[in-house]
């Protein structure tokens, strides 16, 4: 008896729905969970044929499978369970899982079905599915801008390398331009100095100061001149690769007491050019006219961008890794909005005035540095002078 209640209540509380029928189809039994998912009360599906919980065509052929398995014992469901749609009330159909078993009570057949609501289950898995595509439309869409993308990069990459070739093309072209312009102009450069020379000497018997002034101010023209095609030349070697460093050991106090006295000449009115060296050796390897062209470069700014009875001071020194070589003024200064640009080529800071030069200078010390495997940088504030340093590794 006992045992007999603890079933009934199994069967009441169970979460799947349990339904029994006799061999004739007929519902003798159906717990809450199962009313519930059919929307029937016992009362209304008790005594009635299952078929009627079943969609078509099931409804229509249950009778008939009931039979066959009665005489040939072929199951199609029995014992094994599977997927199936069930009719509620409100003529909604819904998926759930069917198992049904065989029970053998008071010598005659009943059947059980447990009955598993995929309502939920199937709801999701649509939902995965519409997911799913909606993911395949995504990327479908996605790869199709992603093609689009990489075709106009293509198209910009081939428009891009026909710009280059041509921006290489003039590149050529100008370069070209600038060595033979330069070389050219320097010829009839030598012929005006020359001329001007030869003019000065027969005009010495006029005596006139006027003559011998003017025929020094075509001198320094030319001078000027002869420098900044040098300049070109140089940074066009440059540019093109052609300049490399050829190094050799030498006396680096003999090669700047040497530069000391020939930058001296142009310096101003009481403009001292002091050089200083720090340290026992003497020695350095290194590119003798790069290395030079630097200082007199360095030199030649302190000179031009410092006034006269001033001091302008050369410092060499060699220590165990390195050698640097300082050159300090106390000139106009570097404006510090200005400073960033200063190894650009062409570039003059705001406060040169009426100073002559190109802003070549910086930018061909800063390459031949490079060149050599050297750093260059500077200190310097507006009107409180400036202070240059290359230095160099010894080897
Ligand atoms: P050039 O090509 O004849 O040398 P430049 O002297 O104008 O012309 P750079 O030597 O390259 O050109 O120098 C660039 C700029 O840096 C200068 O125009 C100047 O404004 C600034 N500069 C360089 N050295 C000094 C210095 N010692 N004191 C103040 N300003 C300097
Ligand atoms: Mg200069």
């Amino acid at each position: 008896m006992e045992n007999a209640n603890l079933l009934i209540a199994i069967i009441q509380n169970a979460i799947d729905g349990i339904i029994t029928i006799d061999d004739r189809g007929k519902i003798e039994l159906i717990n809450p969970s199962a009313c519930k998912l059919f929307g029937y009360t016992p009362e209304e599906v008790i005594g009635k044929n299952i078929s009627i919980l079943m969609p078509p065509p099931d409804k229509e052929v249950h009778d008939e499978y009931l039979e066959r398995y009665k005489r040939t014992g072929q199951a199609h469901i029995i014992g094994i369970g599977r997927e199936v749609k069930g009719l509620r009330k409100d003529g909604v159909i819904f998926p759930f899982r069917l198992g049904l078993s065989e029970v053998q009570y008071s010598g005659r057949k009943i059947y059980t079905g447990f009955i598993h609501d995929l309502s939920k289950e199937k709801e999701a898995e649509e939902r995965l599915k519409d997911y799913a595509l909606h993911l395949e439309e995504l990327v479908e869409e996605r790869t199709l801008s992603l093609k689009e993308t990489v075709r106009a990069l293509r198209n910009a990459k081939e428009e891009i390398s026909v710009t280059l070739e041509k921006e290489k093309e003039l590149g050529l072209l100008k370069s070209r331009f600038v060595s033979i312009a330069s070389h050219e102009f320097r010829t009839p450069l030598t012929s005006v100095v020359l001329s001007a020379s030869l003019i000065e000497k027969y005009a010495e018997s006029f005596n006139s100061s006027n003559i011998s002034k003017h025929v020094n101010k075509i001198k320094v023209a030319v001078l000027n001149l002869t420098s900044i095609l040098n300049d070109f030349l140089s940074l066009e070697k440059i540019e093109s690769g052609k300049e490399e460093a050829n190094y050799s050991n030498f006396d680096l106090v003999k090669f700047s007491e040497e530069i000391t006295q020939e930058m001296q000449l142009l310096a101003k009115q009481d403009q001292n050019i002091v050089y200083h060296h720090t340290g026992a050796e003497k020695i350095i390897n290194s590119d003798q006219n790069l290395l030079k062209n630097c200082i007199n470069n360095l030199i030649t700014n302190a000179i031009k961008y410092s006034g006269e009875n001033t001091l302008i001071a050369f410092n060499t020194e060699i220590n165990k890794d390195h050698f640097h070589i300082t050159v300090k003024d106390n000139g106009i200064g570097i404006p510090e909005t200005d400073q960033k640009h200063l190894f650009e080529a062409f570039f003059r800071a705001h406060n040169t005035g009426t100073i002559p030069g190109t802003g070549l200078g910086l930018n061909i010390v800063a390459r031949y540095t490079e060149l050599m495997n050297g750093t260059i940088n500077f200190k310097s504030s507006i009107n409180q002078g400036t202070l240059f340093t290359i230095t160099f590794p010894k080897s």
